[in-house]
């Protein structure tokens, strides 16, 4: 890439920083408009270009973006509010490594079966309405543990069963 190219990519990102609202608002209005003529597009395109074996190599490729998709339909689909961008959540994503809670390596590969090391959207508080600072990545085993806790609420939790196995 040129100082040109590179440049002109900078100025796009910030652009887009400063305008990811309005941008973000009139890409969902245009797919909802167009909703029928997206899906018949992306079918041809599909059927034209071996997109399966596409889509498994794109996986295989970007793993913790395949990962940060899924959960952020899955959570739309069970009725929350996502504040947040899927770069915002694929950057998360890439900062946690390990579970906060039992520090088990978290593996964003997809598709595996249902690993219970498998990486999970965590919504701290337990609120409705997400934004990425509300939201963390945790282990499966945990989030099953967590349930509808809250942070504070698992700790005082974990706490408490942790004093009573100190008698065994
Ligand atoms: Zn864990």
């Amino acid at each position: 890439m040129n100082g040109k190219e590179e440049a002109k990519k900078a100025y796009d990102k910030e652009y887009y920083q400063k305008n990811k609202g309005k941008i973000n608002k009139r890409c969902r209005d245009y797919n909802k408009k167009n909703k029928g003529k997206i899906k018949r597009y992306f079918k041809k395109w599909y059927q034209d270009n071996n997109g399966r074996e596409y889509m498994v190599n794109y996986r295989a490729l970007h793993p913790v973006r395949h990962w940060a998709t899924n959960s952020i339909n899955s959570h739309k689909k069970s009725g929350y509010t996502i504040n947040f961008s899927l770069d915002d959540l694929e950057h998360l994503g890439k900062c946690t490594t390990s579970c906060i809670y039992c520090e088990c390596e978290l593996h964003y590969i997809l598709g595996k079966g249902q690993r219970t090391d498998g990486p999970t959207l965590d919504r701290i508080d337990n609120n409705i309405v997400l934004d990425i600072r509300d939201t963390q990545i945790i282990c499966k085993k945990c989030n099953f543990s967590k349930q509808n806790r809250a942070h504070k609420e698992f700790i005082l939790y974990c706490k408490k069963v942790g004093g009573l196995c100190e008698s065994y």
